[in-house]
């Protein structure tokens, strides 16, 4: 029952920093005073071990002197000396039967009958001689130095063990109890960071939840001006929902236009249709009120199609079946497409392109491209006016130009022509969807190209294809 919030609580990123620290601090605070401690023990070891190596060769020295009298006395004199004796000295044969044994009185609990026992030579150099009834708290050892001497007979030298344990258990209580606060300081520590490094985090993340519960992308996520990476991902994020909002708006704005586009010539339909019905029996009026109603639903089919191309071609969903094409060639058969409807308006129509000239695109798509420029041009080209197409290229791009001497774009409306169901003021008096520029537009783009226009009032307009010689697939 409780496992649930628990979990939760575990997978989220501060409790892991915090984890993380805490664990980090805790440990490097562990491996230090483990370093100190093996330190702190191997010295003391040594200096007890010199200091017993130290005595053993004086009392040998006596020993040699003065025989086993002279060290007896030494030792019962130094004991009386210091009131307490500070070392357990044995002398033994060399069947390693005990001549003389000085034990202190407080370590008279050590068992050290047990040194008879061991062959004499296999006497190691330190032996550890422990308690006899062994104390639970206490594991303090006789720690003893062996010396054969020159008679056979072997010298030894012991300390106890205790104070060294003393000082390492005193040690290690200190460690506990400093242990404790550096625990809750890890801890407090630990989550003061996480808290600190996470609230931008949190910043963004209300943002994000309540964004997604109103849906109102207006909101943004507030920059804080650190410069931090924290800050870098609300400001791109803040860019982001500028963008999805633009975007949305111009989906909006579309979607709007194609409805209101698509009412007139679905009304008109639908008005045709309802007086045909009114007027029976008249069959002419019945047969021309049905031509009159396919070419309105020719028109709004256009329509639906070449939206459907162009967002196609922008989404990058267009396949498009990549070819070598001559562009001399692919000129030619949209001006033979075009050359009555330019003789009827008696506009000159001129070509001028390299007969070797090719580059790799999609010839429909390319056709599409040509026959909706040149149906511009000669639309808005009044009658005895000139239109040229001509092309040439470097050795990455194409360049193709269609140059009118028409009516012009304005230049209000340069950046507004590529739009979806744009047309311009002068051209409604002509028939077109207001789709022509638009699908140009996602056909070059989708080729890798560009397009662009530039016009002088009252001269005309020049469109200007830059196509790559090699479209990558
Ligand atoms: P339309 O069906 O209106 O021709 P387009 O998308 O082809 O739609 O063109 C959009 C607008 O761009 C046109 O309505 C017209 O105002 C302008 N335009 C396009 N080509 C030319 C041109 N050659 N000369 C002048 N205006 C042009």
């Amino acid at each position: 029952m409780f496992l649930k919030p628990l979990n939760r609580v575990r997978k989220t990123l501060g409790f892991r920093l915090t984890a993380w620290y805490s664990g980090l601090f805790i440990l490097s605070t562990l491996v230090l005073f483990a370093t100190a401690y093996v330190l702190l023990s191997s010295s003391l070891e040594r200096r007890d071990r010199e200091a017993l190596q130290l005595k053993l060769k004086e009392y040998a020295a006596e020993y040699q002197r003065g025989g086993m009298e002279a060290t007896e006395r030494k030792i019962t004199f130094e004991n009386g000396q210091a009131g307490k004796a500070l070392f357990f000295v044995r002398v033994a044969g060399p069947d390693n039967k005990t001549l003389f044994v000085n034990t202190p009185k407080h370590w008279q609990d050590f068992d050290v009958a047990q040194l008879e026992k061991s062959s004499v030579s296999a006497t190691p150099q330190w032996i550890h001689v422990p308690a006899r009834e062994k104390d639970d708290d206490e594991d303090d050892v006789l720690e003893i130095a062996s010396l054969r001497l020159p008679d056979g007979a072997l010298l030894q030298v012991g300390t106890s063990t205790e104070k060294r344990e003393d000082l390492l258990e005193r040690f290690g209580n200190t460690f506990v109890g400093i242990m404790i606060p550096v625990v809750v300081i890890g801890l407090a520590g630990g989550s003061f960071l996480a808290f600190r490094a996470l609230r931008p985090l949190h910043g963004l993340l209300k943002s994000l939840q309540s964004i997604l519960a109103t849906g109102n992308l207006e909101a943004r996520v507030p920059v804080t001006d650190t410069g931090d990476e924290l800050d870098e991902l609300s400001m791109l994020f803040n860019g982001l929902l500028e963008k999805i909002g633009l975007l949305i708006t111009g989906m909006q704005d579309s979607l709007d236009n194609v409805a209101h586009d698509l009412r007139t010539p679905m009304t008109r339909v639908r008005g045709i249709a309802e007086m045909a019905l009114q007027a029976e029996g008249k069959g002419d009026l019945l047969r021309e009120a049905l031509v009159t109603c396919i070419e309105e639903s020719d028109r709004i089919l256009a329509m639906v199609n070449t939206l459907m191309d162009i967002s196609e071609a922008e989404t990058g969903a267009m396949q498009l079946k990549l070819d070598t094409v001559n562009v001399l060639a692919l000129i030619e058969q949209v001006v033979e497409l075009y050359r009555y409807v330019a003789e009827d308006k008696k506009i000159a129509l001129s070509v001028s392109a390299p007969p070797e000239l090719s580059l790799t695109a999609d010839r429909n798509r390319m056709l599409q491209v040509l026959a909706n420029l040149l149906d511009n041009a000669i639309k808005y080209t009044p009658s005895g006016g000139r239109v040229e197409i001509a092309a040439s290229s470097d050795r990455y791009q194409v360049v193709i130009t269609v140059t009118d001497t028409g009516i012009g774009i304005p230049p209000e409306d340069l950046a507004k022509i590529w739009d979806r169901l744009y047309r311009g003021d002068k051209s409604r008096s002509q028939r077109g969807l207001g789709l022509g520029l638009s699908l140009v537009k996602a056909i070059v783009q989708a080729h890798q190209g560009q397009v662009e226009v530039s016009n002088v009032i009252g001269q005309g307009a020049q469109f200007v294809l830059s196509l790559p010689v090699k479209t990558p697939a």
